[in-house]
């Protein structure tokens, strides 16, 4: 990936963190997107910058329009383009649906779907421009078969897929690949609010018996985004320990 400019959302921690230092190890150069934690976020581009990359963070609320343009207009100005792009940032607001409220499924789908769509639209009109492109966006186990009490980021992360397939199909003819890596259960700050007795089950259920590390995503995300993949698009994987099967 030496040469290459990625833009990784939600990266100050967790396994946009993971991805972004990957990146970073692989080659690219890389903007570090936060929406709060403006510290944890220079923590990574510190740590980029330790495996020789460029690196700056940048804030942006990806359910904001107009800061996503921001993010990838500031991407573009400082490093010139954009090849890749990891779509990372997400949110839960896990309720049974009898008592979730309407911020709780808007909120969630307006980061984790909307957001989505909002960097793809603009960094895509940029890799058009270049005739190359790799997207890669985060959906989930969750999304791929439903999870009680998760309607919301459910629904949210099966809309990724439908996302990560049209646009596959819209920008396949210009070199840019939209792929999507689905998580099961990896041990970040999402899953760490779990209640333990849930955290045990959810392990009981996998067929590998373990929780995921954010770097097995990075494994995927970093296959997706790299010249191995050139002849893929439009598919989903999922890293799961067995979950989804
Ligand atoms: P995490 O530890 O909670 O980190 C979430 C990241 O998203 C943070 O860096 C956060 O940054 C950022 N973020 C949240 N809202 C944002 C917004 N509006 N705009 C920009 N950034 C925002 O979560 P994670 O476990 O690393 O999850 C990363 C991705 O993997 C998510 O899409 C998640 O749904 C997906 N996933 C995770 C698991 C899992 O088991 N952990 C399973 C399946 C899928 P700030 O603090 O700066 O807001």
């Amino acid at each position: 990936m030496r040469g290459r400019v990625a833009v990784v959302t939600g990266a100050g921690r967790g396994i946009g963190r993971a991805i972004a230092v990957r990146m970073a190890c692989e080659g690219a150069d890389v903007v570090v997107n936060y929406s709060g934690s403006e510290a944890a976020a220079l923590e990574t581009v510190k740590m980029c910058e330790e495996k020789g990359a460029k690196a700056i963070a940048v804030k942006a609320d990806v359910s904001k329009t107009d800061e996503c343009l921001a993010l990838i207009d500031t991407a573009v100005n400082e490093f010139g383009k954009v090849d890749i792009l990891v779509n990372n940032a997400g949110i839960t607001k896990d309720k049974l649906m009898m008592a979730m409220k309407d911020e709780d499924f808007d909120s969630v789908i307006n980061v984790n779907l909307k957001g989505t769509f909002n960097c793809m639209k603009f960094a895509s009109k940029i890799m058009m421009k270049q005739r190359y492109g790799r997207i890669v966006n985060l959906s989930s186990v969750s999304g791929v078969r439903g999870n009680a009490g998760q309607a919301n980021y459910s629904a949210s992360k099966a809309g990724v897929i439908g996302l990560t397939k049209a646009a596959a199909k819209e920008l396949a003819s210009r070199n840019i690949t939209v792929n999507a890596v689905a998580p099961g259960m990896i041990d970040t700050e999402m899953t760490a609010v779990l209640p333990d007795k849930v955290k045990a089950a959810m392990i009981e259920s996998i067929p590998v018996k373990a929780a995921g590390k954010p770097e097995d995503i990075a494994n995927a995300v970093s296959f997706f985004a790299s010249e191995k993949a050139s002849y893929v698009t439009g598919q989903i994987i999922c890293v799961d320990g067995g979950m989804a099967v």
